[in-house]
């Protein structure tokens, strides 16, 4: 079979052969996989065939629509806009409340006829025609369908569109290199705050994830932070204190986002976070000198609206992941009292919001 074969799906970057028996090493995140020849890496998205890497899951397109930013959440980058947002099967880790466990875990038939091969040659119409802002990488991990997600956000940057990775945060330093300057935001997920958690939890590494967040400022991309708050497993007061803390160390203009979790996939049996929990993360982060905290999942008066951290002003106003009320437009400081406000806002917001209007009931 050559290269091409859609069986096989094209060939994989970051790796290197190991050995004299045909087996390749993935370098593409933290598990750094051994693969003999025949075999596939443990995100079942990229296999050894004749000791050469493919990535398995080149085009298949799993999930695809046009969102809100908010949706990402991204808040302090291009409120208001709508981005394209294109999902591929696979995962590095293995949540136990994993909300998309259907295209991040898709089971041993994959890849199967369910996803639609080939739509990579008609994305870049498509965002064109529904007037997206931006593309994101999304819904389960960009690190495992990195070649197809790279050629995407190449292809936008191109053409002048910035893209989004929505990730765990999980993948290799290296990776991470070389995502800018087409990958201009991110936002990550930090799970919780101890490798115990992260080992029974998420089957991931916390040094991992907070390398990776260090690693991504320090590239220039512009990095939000979340946490989904699952109750008795990542919501101590101490635990949070900690998390907040780190984050604030790196930026305190670093948005944290702390979200409700629901019951999902082998977390069924765990219940809803409360509004209490998440009010008191929220007091927690501000204590610990972030300046930006968002609560998700969950709707209540000022939850997600970005306040003047100078003079407590309202700037950009949010119901939901719709922007009410925008202040920053075209600009970074607060219109009141001049306080900078860190983000990227340099776009002229009102086209997106317009259409962000006429998309909701
Ligand atoms: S991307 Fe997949 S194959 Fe590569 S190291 Fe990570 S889990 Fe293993």
């Amino acid at each position: 079979m050559d290269q091409q074969s859609p069986l096989l799906g094209r060939p994989a970057r970051f790796w290197k052969s190991e050995g004299q028996k045909g087996a390749v090493a993935c370098q593409a995140c933290f598990h750094n996989c051994l693969i003999p020849e025949g075999h596939r890496g443990f995100c079942q998205s990229r296999a050894n065939h004749n000791g050469m890497l493919y990535a398995l899951n080149y085009g298949f397109t799993g999930a695809l629509a046009l969102d809100p930013v908010e949706k990402k959440p991204l808040f302090h980058f291009q409120p208001g806009s709508m981005t394209f947002s294109v999902g591929a099967p696979g995962c590095n880790l293995t949540c136990l409340g994993c909300q998309n466990h259907d295209l991040s875990r898709p089971g041993p038939a994959w890849p199967g006829g369910r996803y639609d091969h080939g739509i990579v040659f008609r994305l870049g119409q498509m965002a064109m025609d529904n007037q997206a802002d931006s593309w994101s990488f999304t819904y389960s991990e960009p690190t495992v369908f990195l070649e197809y997600a790279m050629d995407l956000a190449q292809e936008a940057h191109a053409s002048g569109l910035p893209s989004i990775w929505v990730t765990n945060g999980s993948m290799s330093a290296d990776l991470l290199k070389a995502l800018p300057p087409a990958v201009e935001a991110m936002n990550v997920d930090l799970k919780g705050f101890t490798e115990k958690f992260y080992s029974e939890v998420a089957g991931g590494r916390l040094a991992v994830v907070k390398d990776n967040i260090a690693l991504a400022l320090s590239l220039g991309i512009w990095v939000e932070v979340t946490t989904l708050l699952i109750p008795g497993l990542n919501d101590s007061e101490g635990e949070l204190g900690e998390l907040a803390a780190f984050l604030a160390s790196l930026s305190p203009d670093l948005p944290w986002h702390v979200s409700r979790f629901f019951p999902r996939h082998r977390q069924s049996d765990v219940p809803v976070t409360s509004t209490k929990s998440l009010l008191a993360a929220r007091e927690i982060g501000l204590s610990k000198g972030l300046r930006f905290v968002y609560l998700g999942n969950v709707a209540g008066p000022g939850f997600a609206d970005t306040v003047c951290p100078g003079c407590g002003r309202t700037l950009v106003a949010r119901n939901g992941f719709l922007v009410m009320k925008d202040e920053l437009a075209g600009q970074d400081r607060c219109s009141f009292c001049r306080t900078a406000i860190a983000g990227r806002w340099g776009r002229d917001p009102s086209q997106g919001q317009k259409r962000l209007h006429k998309l909701a009931p």
